[in-house]
């Protein structure tokens, strides 16, 4: 779904609305105390301007509970409009290389701290932590961000302030996993490879960076091809080509759009990356993949983002 149908279709907080309750209650709406589907609906005057004005009340004598649609999500709390919420959703859906929270404080004409927080909430719900890779060929490659992007930015050595993506990703439009890790150290490494790549994989093509032979021996024995860059880009089917354009477009976007990502939000951005390009072919269920995940998904608070450790991986 385009920002522009959004807009159309989502003009009045009430049609987002319509779109919250459909999405969380495909049956109708239930109870969210005791489960109940003998609800009645209460329609009061909105006094503010962004005041909820849809409750529901349970019918069960025993019950009687009050909630509105958003009630216990991520929307329920917020001071944002559910306009400006699913304009977010759209632009952060449809931007292939990302929106900064100088864009979105533009875009939606609210304050950078809000504009910054909404952006890291969204950006939760693209999280795929589960991903496993499972096709025929997958290529893995490692490569550094973070530095001043007034250094080369393809640059391969590795600098003090860099910060260390692991890239996999799955040959024939496949799709893609980054994981910032802490160093480039085959023990640190091989979890990150063994949880993402799949048994099932006939191959796994590398460059000839020795830490890989150490890092996919125990779980991918024979599996694993490597191509050393010195000689050519790639023999035959042996290239890691694939991971290193993914890699290209992801700099683009971190450095074209953030200009410096610091290390606590890196794994963010990674998943928020992947899980559009990993999507580009159903930009129709984008924007309703992403609205689903921040109705059920835990919320991430403004003082939990700015906590100076990341609790998450
Ligand atoms: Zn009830």
């Amino acid at each position: 779904m385009k920002l522009i149908d959004v807009t159309r279709q989502f003009n009045t907080d009430e049609k987002c609305l319509d779109y919250l309750e459909a999405m969380r209650w495909p049956n109708g709406v239930c109870c969210i105390a005791c489960g109940s589907l003998k609800i009645s609906r209460i329609t009061r005057e909105s006094k503010t301007k962004n005041k909820r004005t849809r409750i529901y009340q349970c019918l069960e004598p025993e019950c009687k509970h009050q909630f509105s649609p958003t009630a216990g999500t991520i929307f329920h709390d917020s001071h944002l409009s559910l306009q400006k919420w699913f304009m977010a959703i759209a632009l952060i859906c449809e931007a292939k290389k990302g929106v900064s929270a100088c864009q979105m404080q533009r875009h939606l004409g609210v304050n950078y701290r809000t504009a910054w927080h909404l952006c890291h909430r969204i950006r939760k719900a693209m999280t795929q932590d589960n991903l496993i890779l499972d096709a025929p060929a997958v290529e893995a490659d490692e490569t550094y961000v973070g530095s001043h992007i007034t250094r080369p930015r393809f640059a391969r050595r590795k600098t003090k302030k860099d910060d260390v993506v692991l890239g996999m990703v799955e040959r024939g439009g496949g799709r893609l996993k980054l994981v910032p890790v802490a160093d480039t150290k085959a023990s640190i490494l091989r979890p990150v490879l063994e949880k993402h790549i799949s048994e099932q994989v006939a191959t796994i093509y590398t460059d000839e960076h020795p830490i890989y032979i150490f890092a996919l021996k125990d779980k991918f024995p024979g599996k694993h091809e490597t191509i050393s860059h010195k000689d050519a880009y790639g023999i035959g089917d042996v290239h890691t080509n694939t991971i290193e354009n993914a890699f290209s477009l992801f700099k683009r976007g971190l450095y074209g759009t953030f200009h410096q990502v610091s290390k606590k939000h890196l794994a963010r951005y990674c998943d928020e990356f992947s899980y559009r390009f990993n999507r580009r072919q159903e930009q129709q269920q984008l924007f309703a993949e992403t609205t689903k995940n921040l109705l059920s998904g835990e919320r991430l608070t403004y003082d939990k983002l700015t906590a100076s450790e990341v609790s998450e991986s």
